[in-house]
């Protein structure tokens, strides 16, 4: 066994956390910028403890919350300028995937002298604010991941930049926070948690101790499954949900993700399919594709989510996410040749060309 991991934020796990370490807050600063989507921090009861928590410690804060599904460069160019205004001396990220990249890319450009675009560059002179990171979806992860994934209308897709300044130095998980959550995005997101951990387990970038986590979280996924397509979750299933994410987000931290992410990011760019729900059309067919070069990692998989073929995971996947339109020729030819100079697609067993992705793309859209 031979690995690094490095994790450096502090999580914060159950129900009331906020309001059990309100302390935390007072470590970082004294003057907040809260980064939230539009209604998401309200709906769920996270802001509300927020600024309660940080009352107590005498921490002023100042709201911005415009940040849209797939953060612009401009949203977080606005945020850190907020930052500016309020001389704000800590980012506190209150949402789903997308107010918690805009929350890291925010802090860094609050201190650095720098147009969003250069964030792409992974290097900026002045460390970031410290980020506090509270997800509201079960979901991404993001909160102890070292990447922001930000929209780049130029290249004509999603882009992530990386640096290990960003990764928040607290998290806060409370379910509580998930149960305003619509059906489609709880599946969506819950997906999303799943293609982490299954992408992680396959990256070359894993390691012993990043497939422990990555297995552990597969198998609750599959204890999770049933519940993922009900209308109302139990906050046992939220919690289960909430703790895949958070083993999904600490497995990518260290192995990035593959070939299903690289083409997820087409598919949301140009279709506006929400990320998760892009990534569960691709898992499967993913898997297919990967599964001559690692077979014994495939079975592990399903071995983990107790299913027994590629064809029983597909089935289950689409009960939960429901028919997506084909792609045309077109959209196939642009996807795969934006998908192929994703830095990502380089952690994948099989490297795929973009014949490969092609077919996968193909295979998993079918025209009926
Ligand atoms: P999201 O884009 O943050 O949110 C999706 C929708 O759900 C929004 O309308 C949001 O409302 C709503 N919502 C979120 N939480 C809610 C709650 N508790 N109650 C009610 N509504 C809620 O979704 P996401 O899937 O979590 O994040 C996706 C983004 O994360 C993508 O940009 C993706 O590329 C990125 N991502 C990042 C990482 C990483 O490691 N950094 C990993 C994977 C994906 P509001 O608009 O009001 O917020
Ligand atoms: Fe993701």
């Amino acid at each position: 066994m031979n690995f690094t991991f490095q994790l450096p934020t502090k999580i914060f796990f159950g129900l009331e956390c906020v309001a059990k370490n309100s302390a935390e807050f007072a470590q970082w600063g004294t003057r907040a910028l809260i980064v939230t989507g539009r209604s998401s921090a309200r709906a769920s009861g996270a802001l509300p403890d927020i600024q309660q928590a940080l009352a107590q410690h005498g921490i002023t804060w100042t709201v911005y919350d415009e940040i849209e599904e797939n953060p612009s460069l401009a949203a977080v160019e606005t945020g850190g300028a907020a930052a500016r205004d309020h001389r704000a001396d800590m980012i506190i990220g209150i949402g789903g995937g997308s107010p918690l990249d805009a929350a890291k890319a925010i802090a860094v450009l609050a201190v650095n002298e720098m147009r969003a675009r250069q964030l792409f560059g992974g290097n900026f002179p002045a460390p970031p604010l410290p980020i506090i990171a509270v997800p509201l979806t079960a979901g991404t992860g993001s909160e102890v991941t070292q990447y922001s994934i930000l929209t780049d209308t130029e290249r004509r897709t999603k882009r992530s930049f990386a640096n290990r300044c960003v990764f928040p130095k607290a998290a806060f998980l409370d379910a509580r926070y998930t149960q305003s959550l619509s059906r489609s995005v709880t599946i969506n997101t819950g997906i999303d948690a799943l293609s982490h951990a299954v992408e992680g387990y396959l990256s070359r970038r894993g390691s012993f101790m990043s497939d422990q986590l990555a297995l552990d979280a597969i198998r609750q996924f599959g204890k999770a499954i049933e519940a993922l397509g009900k209308d109302v979750l139990t906050i046992e299933e939220r919690e289960r949900l909430l703790y895949v994410s958070l083993l999904g987000g600490m497995v990518i931290a260290q192995t990035g993700t593959t070939m299903v992410h690289s083409l997820g990011y087409s598919l949301t760019y140009f279709r506006n399919i929400p990320h998760g729900r892009a990534n569960g059309l691709l898992l499967t067919e993913a898997l297919r594709f990967n599964q001559a070069a690692v077979p014994e990692k495939i079975a592990a998989i399903l071995a983990a989510l107790g299913m027994k073929t590629l064809d029983e995971l597909k089935t289950a996947l689409s009960q939960l996410l429901g028919a997506e339109k084909p792609c045309t020729p077109d959209e196939i030819e642009t996807f795969a040749n934006i998908a192929i100079q994703a830095t990502n697609i380089a952690n994948t067993p099989r490297i795929p060309d973009v014949a490969d992705l092609k077919m996968v793309l193909a295979d998993s859209l079918p025209s009926s």
